[in-house]
């Protein structure tokens, strides 16, 4: 054992959860649910990065069956040497190359991260430990140009960015090497799935945050309002909670068998759907006034007489337009939720909700919330 392993908190009676991609969302919320339900070593793996990136996951770091490692998908060398060295249980791969967008732009970089390291951690599981049970994030982004809808585990994959791309890709590697070293090695469908956690990148928490700011600047007078830039306002994505997306992979990785499913709510909502709740979540209400990229939200009422201002709400800035769409996608999960009995406990209006009160707590505000109404179930 290396000097590095030695200093991991193990309980060595306990089985051992490697979980990468601790510093994001998906994997700071694997950690928390998996100290809280089960008696596990919890080791997360994150990159080393110059700016300081544990926001997600400082809480976790005094905790005694949790340890941090420095761990980059990229380098084939560490991968290796990790799993011979810890050889864990189960390995959760929530780490790569998530942001769609960024794939235009950094389409080798995704390649690498989201398909080449996976290569490299299915390699090492099969040559230092074959029975530790593999779990990589997929995504609907794999049905891409869909065929029809609501997508099942059957649907064709039909990427249409190199994100998509790089993970359908894995997926036939993941399959390839489950089904000739028999390794337990699954990779799901996770539609989308959003919460405070989620980087300001991403569409829903870009607009909780900026709503949020936008309440603040009103209620404190500070006019004229910056109007929220968003690129297409029409596509419609099925939205979970993260929290209950962990709780499937979990369910899926203790299953008799390595089944694939898709995990979704299996509603479908727009972009513009999700603006007008997040703006109800602040008492606010506007109308979309205007077509194409011409096309406003306009302040209607709130915090102050609209005489007041000049209320253009949201705004389209073309710029946020993909060069290749996914103009529509909603899951099927009837099979996860039969066979494993998963279901999700938030849904679309108490998503929003959630994460319109965490903002609002960031920005000191918490209490407007509550004010405005009264009570909200689902959120924490
Ligand atoms: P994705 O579904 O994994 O790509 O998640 P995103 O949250 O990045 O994008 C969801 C959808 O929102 C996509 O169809 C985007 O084109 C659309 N969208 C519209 N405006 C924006 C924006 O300003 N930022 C982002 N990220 N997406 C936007």
């Amino acid at each position: 054992m290396s000097a590095d392993v030695a200093k991991l908190n193990l309980h060595r009676s306990e089985k051992t959860v490697m979980i990468t991609g601790v510093s994001g969302q998906d994997g700071s919320l694997m950690a928390d649910y998996l100290l809280k339900t089960t008696t596990h070593n919890i080791i997360g793996g994150a990159r080393r990065l110059a700016v300081h990136n544990h926001g997600n996951f400082t809480h976790l770091e005094n905790q005694s069956r949790f340890s941090l490692v420095n761990f980059d998908l990229t380098d084939t060398h560490s991968i290796d040497k990790l799993i011979r060295e810890i050889r864990p249980h189960y390995f959760i791969n929530l780490a790569a190359q998530t942001f769609v967008k960024s794939s235009w732009d950094f389409p080798v970089q995704t390649w690498e991260t989201n398909t080449t390291g996976v290569l490299h951690i299915l390699e090492a599981i099969r040559q230092h430990c074959p029975k530790c049970r593999f779990y990589n994030a997929g995504s609907s982004e794999e049905f891409g140009d869909v065929a029809y809808s609501p997508q099942d585990e059957k649907h064709p994959l039909r990427p249409r960015s190199p994100y998509g791309a790089s993970k359908a890709a894995a997926r036939q590697l993941v399959k390839v090497y489950r089904e000739s070293y028999n390794l337990f090695a699954i990779q799901s469908w996770l539609f989308n799935h959003e919460g405070p956690r989620r980087g300001k990148e991403f569409v829903t928490r870009k607009i909780s945050s900026q709503v949020v700011d936008i309440y603040k600047s009103l209620k404190g007078k500070f006019t004229p309002i910056i109007p929220l830039e968003l690129g297409n306002l029409d596509a419609m994505r099925d939205w979970s909670d993260a929290e209950d997306c962990v709780k499937a992979i979990w369910l899926m990785l203790n299953n008799a068998a390595p089944v694939e499913y898709v995990v979704s709510s299996g509603k479908s909502h727009s972009i513009r759907e999700f603006v007008e709740l997040a703006f109800e979540g602040v008492g606010i209400k506007g109308q979309w006034v205007g077509k194409g990229v011409e096309e406003v939200y306009k302040y209607v009422s709130g915090p102050v007489s609209p005489d007041a201002i000049e209320g253009t709400l949201v705004k389209i800035n073309p710029s946020f337009y993909r060069p290749a769409e996914v103009d529509s996608l909603c899951g099927n999960s009837t099979r996860i939720r039969k066979e494993l009995g998963w279901k999700p406990q938030t849904d679309f209006a108490h998503l929003v909700a959630k994460m319109i009160y965490n903002d609002m707590q960031l920005a000191g505000l918490g209490d407007d919330f509550f004010n405005l109404h009264v009570k909200v179930g689902g959120i924490k």
